[in-house]
C-alpha cells in the first residue's frame, strides 16, 4: 500500500489494465470544398495524428498511472513503426501487439472549409487479430485487474478478450462502439457494459427518445447479462446500474473545445480507476472528470488527461 501525499489516504497498488483493441493512423486533410465524384481538389493541410479506440483509450489509462498492456495488430508499414513508438513514448507495454501483413489501419479523414467532414476508415493489420492471439496474451501475464475492448476489431477477438478477461479473474469492460451487432452471448462475458446513447439505442432497440431515463435503458443491457451498465451522455453526465445500487453522474463543467476522444477518456479513466480498486461510485467520478478534460484540448490523443489533471478537477468539486 502506498500514501497518497494529497490526502493522506492509502491507494491501493494498482493491478494491470490490459487493452485489446485498435491502433490507426489518422490522416487528415483540411480543404477549402469537398470535391465532386471524379474531380480533383487541392488540399491546403495535412496532419497525422495517432488514432484508434484502442490506442486511445490505452493512452487515457496509462496517462492516469495504471500499468497497461495492449493487444493489437500493427502493419507491415511506416505507420506501424511510427504508432509503435507512440505507445512506447506513453509507457504501455507493447509486447503483445502483432505485426501483420499489409497497412496499419488507417483513418482518412477530409475537412472542408465549413468543418464538414468525410472518413474513410480503413482497418488493415486491426483486421488481422485473432483470439488465438488474444487468448495466447492474457494468458502470459500476471496480475491482470481489468480487460478493456471496444468494436474496432474482429468480434472473436472480442469476445476472447472477455472471455479470458474472466478466466483470469479480472472485471471486463466493453465499450460497444461503433455502433455494429454485438451478440448476447458476448454480453454475458462482460461485467461492466459502456456505450454512449447511440450505441445504447441500438444495442437495447429502444427509441432514443426513451433514452432520456437513461436508466430504463442501463436496466435492458443488465437484464441481457451485463451486471453492471453505464451509459454516457455527454455534456449529461452518465447512468448507471450494478447489481446492489444505480444512479446518474453530472458531467464537470467545463469549456469544451471539441469532443473528440471523450467517450474513450472515459473508458480508459474508468478502468485505471477499477485496477487501483476504486469502487464504481469513485471510478466513474475519475471517468467523468477524465471524458470532461478530454473535450478542452482539440485531437484525441492530445487532449487524454494527466493524473494530475484529473485530480485537481475531483477536488475542485
Ligand atoms: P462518446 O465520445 O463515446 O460519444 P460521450 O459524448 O457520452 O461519449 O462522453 C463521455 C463522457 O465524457 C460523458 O459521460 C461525460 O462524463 C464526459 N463529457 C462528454 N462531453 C462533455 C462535456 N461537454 N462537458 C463535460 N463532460 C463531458
Amino acid at each position: 500500500m502506498k500514501s497518497d501525499p494529497q490526502n493522506h489516504q492509502p491507494v491501493a497498488t494498482s493491478g494491470r489494465v490490459v487493452v485489446v483493441g485498435s491502433l490507426n493512423v489518422d490522416l487528415v486533410v483540411g480543404l477549402v470544398r469537398m470535391p465532386a465524384p471524379g474531380e480533383t481538389v487541392m488540399g491546403e493541410t495535412l496532419e497525422r495524428h495517432p488514432g484508434g479506440k484502442g490506442l486511445n483509450q490505452a493512452v487515457a489509462a496509462a496517462r492516469l498511472g495504471a500499468r497497461v498492456s495492449m493487444i493489437g495488430s500493427l502493419g507491415s508499414d511506416d505507420s506501424g513503426v511510427w504508432l509503435q513508438g507512440i505507445v512506447h513514448e506513453e509507457g504501455i507495454d507493447a509486447t503483445r501487439i502483432i505485426t501483420a501483413d499489409g497497412p496499419s489501419g488507417t483513418a482518412l479523414i477530409e475537412v472542408d472549409a465549413t468543418g464538414m467532414n468525410r472518413i474513410v476508415v480503413i482497418p488493415g493489420a486491426n483486421a488481422a487479430l485473432t483470439a488465438a492471439d488474444v487468448t495466447a496474451a492474457i494468458a502470459a501475464m500476471d496480475d491482470v485487474a481489468v480487460v478493456l475492448t471496444q468494436g474496432e476489431i474482429p468480434l472473436e477477438a472480442i469476445t476472447a478478450a472477455m472471455a479470458a478477461g474472466r478466466a483470469c479473474g479480472a472485471r471486463t469492460i466493453l465499450n460497444p462502439a461503433p455502433v455494429r451487432d454485438y451478440p448476447g452471448s458476448l454480453l454475458a462475458l462482460v461485467d461492466f457494459l459502456v456505450p454512449n446513447e447511440h450505441e445504447a439505442a441500438h444495442l437495447s432497440g429502444l427509441p432514443t427518445e426513451s433514452l432520456v431515463d437513461a436508466s430504463e435503458a442501463a436496466r435492458h443491457f443488465t437484464g441481457m447479462g451485463a451486471p453492471n451498465a453505464i451509459i454516457t451522455r455527454g455534456a449529461r453526465g452518465a447512468v448507471w446500474v450494478s447489481p446492489s445500487s444505480s444512479g446518474s453522474i453530472a458531467a464537470y463543467r467545463v469549456s469544451p473545445v471539441d469532443t473528440v476522444a471523450a467517450g474513450d477518456a472515459f473508458c480508459g479513466g474508468l478502468a485505471a480507476a477499477l485496477a487501483s480498486g476504486e469502487p464504481l461510485p469513485e471510478a466513474l467520478r475519475w471517468a467523468s472528470a477524465a471524458g470532461a478534460l478530454a473535450t478542452t484540448i482539440a485531437g484525441a490523443v492530445p487532449s487524454l488527461p494527466t493524473r494530475d489533471a484529473v485530480e485537481q478537477l475531483l477536488a475542485s468539486e
